[in-house]
């Protein structure tokens, strides 16, 4: 039985681009004496002064197009009109103020002045209290432990992002997402008609337990020509709080079986990366009839698993992404 050569998953978007063009908009720029500890009441109009100062560089810092903050390099006009790099590549060359030809003039002033700026991270409203000067404030947002998680949805494009437990209520409410409490399961997958692969190559389980969230995916995806069956366990939190669990999934029937032991990734992985680095249960196509029985017209396989609490973290994790 041969499945169409588009039988594939459709891939989501990889997670780690770091998006220049969003900021959150409603925390202010803080000037360095707030940022410091604080030396008592005497300096407060000082701190006043500074916060005017700093807020006044800070709309000069703002992208007149897209009202993002500019990152060098920040261009200008010749009669001095600023522009972000990424808006500059769209405006054909005309400068969006002025319509004056824009050529490639560097503002070097405004590069250097934007040095002397701290931020708060833009996950302050999630909790992240940190504060980083300018330039280092992009790099720690695309590393930040508060920073909202990507729907993990495999199957289409999904663009919402958003804390635990506001991914868990999107799962439930607009994927339609099936919601198991317990750290047990047993689940049978079931496919009539295997040629048919466009809506059944992919399924998404959420379990609840350990006051935790997990992703249970089961799936079918070409792996070099040959059709293959995949299932694992995604964590809905960090990779750090991940290591503090296992699973263990098993598949079989007719006398043989195949196990699967491991530690659920993290969500922060995208499902595409876990699937390419084959962290979990891998069932060959021939297997995958074999032990659905029948007249290998039909796709029966029952899944078992459990997830549990780990006593200790495990070091030194050798790298199973697939980069
Ligand atoms: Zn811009
Ligand atoms: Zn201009
Ligand atoms: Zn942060
Ligand atoms: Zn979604």
């Amino acid at each position: 039985m041969e499945v169409d050569s588009n039988n594939q998953c459709v891939p989501l978007t990889e997670e780690d681009e770091i998006d220049l063009h969003r900021r959150h908009p409603q925390f202010p720029p803080v000037s360095k004496s707030h940022s410091k500890t604080n030396n008592g009441s005497s300096n407060s109009s000082n701190t006043l002064t500074s916060a005017i100062h700093t807020s006044s560089v800070h709309e000069l810092l703002e992208c007149p197009v897209c009202a993002n903050f500019m990152y060098p390099p920040i261009h200008q006009c010749q009669n001095g009109h600023t522009l972000c790099s990424i808006c500059k590549t769209m405006v054909h060359n005309r400068c969006p103020t002025c319509r004056q030809e824009l050529g490639d003039i560097r503002c070097l002033a405004l590069e250097k002045l934007a040095e002397s700026l701290e931020l708060p991270c833009k996950y302050n409203y999630l909790g992240c209290l940190e504060i980083f000067p300018y330039y280092s404030k992009l790099k720690h947002e695309s590393l930040c432990n508060f920073r909202p998680y990507n729907c993990p949805y495999a199957g289409s494009e999904c663009s919402i992002v958003g804390d635990i437990p506001f991914l868990v209520a999107h799962l439930r409410n607009d994927h339609k997402v099936d919601m198991h409490s317990g750290s047990t399961f047993n689940h049978r997958y079931v496919k009539s008609n295997p040629r048919e692969v466009e809506n059944a190559t992919w399924m998404l389980t959420v379990f609840h337990c350990f006051g935790q969230y997990f992703c249970l995916h089961v799936e079918a995806f070409q792996l070099e020509m040959a059709p293959v069956y995949m299932a694992f366990l995604r964590f809905m939190g960090d990779e750090t709080e991940a290591r503090n669990y296992s699973y263990s999934l098993e598949v079989g029937g007719y006398d043989r079986k195949l196990i699967w032991e491991g530690t659920p990734r993290s969500i922060r992985d995208s499902h595409r990366k876990v699937r390419d680095s084959f962290d979990g249960l891998i069932i060959q196509r021939n297997m995958a009839l074999f032990f659905s029985g029948g007249d290998r017209k039909e796709l029966k396989l029952r899944v078992t698993g459990r997830i549990w609490k780990e006593q200790h973290n495990p070091e030194g994790m050798p790298n199973l992404s697939a980069t």
